[in-house]
């Protein structure tokens, strides 16, 4: 079957797929700044082994873009390429995996590496179970509390840095007497408190964390010790997930959607602590119980399969690069030049974010002289092939979201046209 696949007409789509239909869109709409800048690391490329910058570079040019969106995000050209050549006939299956049993042999073996990779990338201990759910991040903020508290009237603490810790907050209300151990909203969620200043509850069933707000760009860099008997940590991690390492057994549950560091929305991954699952509340619908998946691998109902098996690629790629010290360095990297920028310019540039909390994956900043500029500056880079650099609705300005699948390149190519811009327009 294999062997027919590979001559009938899906080969040819796969040609087709390769062959861009039009030029792309930076080899139209780059500046002659970005241009040059463009070819002269080319031509550096033509005589030496490509750099990872050159081939960055070549990356650009074959894709047309650099991509800032905060999720559904850049993913790493190598993974959409061995998507693309395994697409239509998966491991020579005659399939896609998207056509075939999750119970079969193929799907099972790639669900079981995603999770072995995730495992072995963040160290994960056997002491916790690794779940591929559905229904978002949002889901979980839910499912958290039907999980982990026994009823309504049940505590529960949250620090509340930014809109996506609000909005779990005010679900777990729904499931559990929560309550806010502290806010930001007064500083308009610019600034993480000291951790002796969060009024932690001892009867509160877990301390609720979102490590990084991916619209305000507020991230820990450190997590506070649960006060509660339990000694309960939960962490929404959707926009800092595998962006560096982390002690996975400070935490009694970790969640994340996989759109922004990990694979495509779809599927949501949870971390959980195993001596705190089978205590659902008995109302906790059978989607939303712990215990429904760790006993059935994540295979209770039909999973997301494809965002799963692209997931399972990611962390492959991610384990490629040397594992999540290596990326996390990577980060820190692209994030200084962003910041020191945005430092450097006199005021041109405001990140109102305390600088000890800024994130390295959502950058978020204003410009001095106001919207008008910030539309500008956003219709601009976009013109520059740098594109979804609007902040969100809810904050305006601009974001650059900078997660592990952004070449440095793109940074870098983001901080020469805002220092251009500013000399254009002092
Ligand atoms: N938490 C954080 C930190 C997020 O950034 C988002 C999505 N942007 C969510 C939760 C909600 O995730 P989902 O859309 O997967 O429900």
């Amino acid at each position: 079957m294999a062997a027919a696949a590979a001559t009938t007409p899906h080969s040819l789509l796969l040609q087709r797929a390769a062959t861009p239909a039009a030029p792309p869109r930076a080899a139209i709409a780059a500046s002659s700044l970005s241009l040059s800048a463009r070819a002269a690391r080319i031509s550096c490329a033509a005589v030496a082994a490509p750099s990872p910058a050159a081939a960055a570079a070549a990356d650009e040019a074959e894709r047309g873009v650099y991509n800032f969106a905060a999720g559904p995000a850049t993913l790493p050209l190598s993974v959409l390429k061995r998507a693309q050549a395994e697409l239509v006939d998966y491991h020579g299956s005659g399939m896609s995996i998207m056509e075939m049993s999750h119970r079969g042999k193929e799907f099972d073996a790639a669900i079981k590496k995603a999770e072995a990779d995730l495992r072995a990338l963040l160290a994960v201990p056997d002491t916790h179970a690794v779940l591929f759910l559905q229904g978002g991040a949002t889901t979980q903020f839910a499912a958290v509390p039907l999980n982990l508290c026994a009823g309504p009237t049940d505590p529960a603490d949250f620090v509340v840095s930014g809109s996506w810790s609000d909005k779990s907050f005010k679900e777990a209300k729904k499931f559990s007497a929560a309550s806010v151990a502290w806010s930001g909203k007064d500083g308009k969620y610019t600034a993480l408190p000291p951790f002796d200043a969060i009024k932690q509850n001892p009867e509160a069933r877990f301390l609720h964390i979102c490590s990084n707000e991916t619209i305000h760009g507020v991230e820990f860099k450190d997590y506070p010790e649960p006060r509660n008997k339990s000694g309960i940590l939960v962490a929404d991690m959707s926009s800092n997930f595998c962006s560096k390492p982390v002690d996975v057994s400070r935490f009694g549950v970790i969640y994340a959607g996989a759109q922004k560091n990990v694979g495509p929305s779809g599927v949501t991954i949870a971390i959980v602590r195993k001596d705190l699952i089978g205590a659902a509340q008995p109302v906790t619908p059978v989607m939303l119980d712990f215990k429904t998946h760790a006993d059935n691998a994540s295979l209770y109902n039909t999973p997301p399969c494809f965002a799963i098996y692209i997931c399972g690629l990611v962390f492959e790629d991610l384990l490629a690069q040397g594992g999540l010290a290596e990326v996390e360095k990577k980060n820190a990297h692209k994030a200084g030049i962003l910041y020191d920028t945005v430092d450097a310019s006199s005021g041109y540039y405001i990140c109102p974010v305390d600088k000890s909390v800024r994130s390295h994956m959502n950058v978020p900043f204003t410009l001095a002289k106001g919207p008008d500029f910030e539309k500008q500056f956003i219709a601009e880079a976009d013109k520059e092939s740098m594109v979804q650099l609007k902040g969100h609705r809810s904050v305006g300005g601009v974001r650059a979201s900078i997660y592990n699948a952004m070449p440095l390149a793109g940074v870098e190519k983001l901080v020469a046209f805002m220092k251009d811009f500013q000399a254009r327009n002092p």
